[in-house]
């Protein structure tokens, strides 16, 4: 019997409890999930901090918790959106159903013909990338809105160290 198996994207920049709830409900709803890593390119940026692999780290290890199978793959961005959904096909194992809220993610999958749900939001005001790197810049707590795994992470690579060098950078140039 061929498995159901869904997909979610993100930039997880970083993976947050947000995210987290949403693959919690995923993995009750599918028997795998195929999690890819958008923006797989970008890394060292204000917004985009963190690169592909550490990306990978900080999924990989928050999900080794649930009792599911998951393939983490990382997926550049392209330059023409009408080619995305292949694009990503081609790098990942096939999937029969995409959960997003990001509506472009939805409209192109729609388009293609895919069944695509559209995954809840949790506590967005505080869940948010934007929110967590703004703490972290600000010395601000911001470890309570990230599974444990991912400030193992961060703290591995010395990720907030990071974000404030950039910050320099930024207001330098
Ligand atoms: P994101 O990390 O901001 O969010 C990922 C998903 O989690 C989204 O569905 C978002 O709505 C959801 N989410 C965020 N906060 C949440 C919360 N608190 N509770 C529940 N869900 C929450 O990433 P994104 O920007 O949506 O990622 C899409 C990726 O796809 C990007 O990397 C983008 O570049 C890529 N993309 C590329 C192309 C192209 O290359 N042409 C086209 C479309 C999309």
């Amino acid at each position: 019997m061929n498995r159901n198996r869904a997909f979610y994207i993100g930039r997880f920049q970083p993976y947050h409890l947000g995210h987290h709830a949403v693959i919690q409900k995923i993995a009750k709803e599918v028997d795998e999930i195929v999690i890819g890593i958008g923006s797989a390119q970008k890394s060292h940026t204000l917004e985009d901090p963190f690169t592909a692999g550490e990306r990978v780290m900080m999924v990989s290890r928050s999900l080794e918790e649930l009792d599911i199978t998951y393939y983490v793959i990382p997926i550049m961005d392209v330059h023409r959106h009408a080619i995305w959904v292949s694009h990503v096909r081609s790098l990942t194992p096939p999937f029969n159903v995409a959960y997003s809220n990001n509506p472009l993610v939805i409209d192109l999958f729609s388009e293609a013909g895919i069944k695509v749900k559209k995954s809840p939001l949790f506590q967005r005001d505080v869940y948010s990338g934007t929110e967590i790197r703004r703490r972290m810049l600000n010395d601000k707590k911001w470890q309570d809105l990230v599974p444990k795994a991912v400030v193992k992470v961060i703290k591995e690579i010395d990720g907030v160290q990071r974000l404030k060098k950039l910050s320099k950078i930024d207001s330098q140039g």
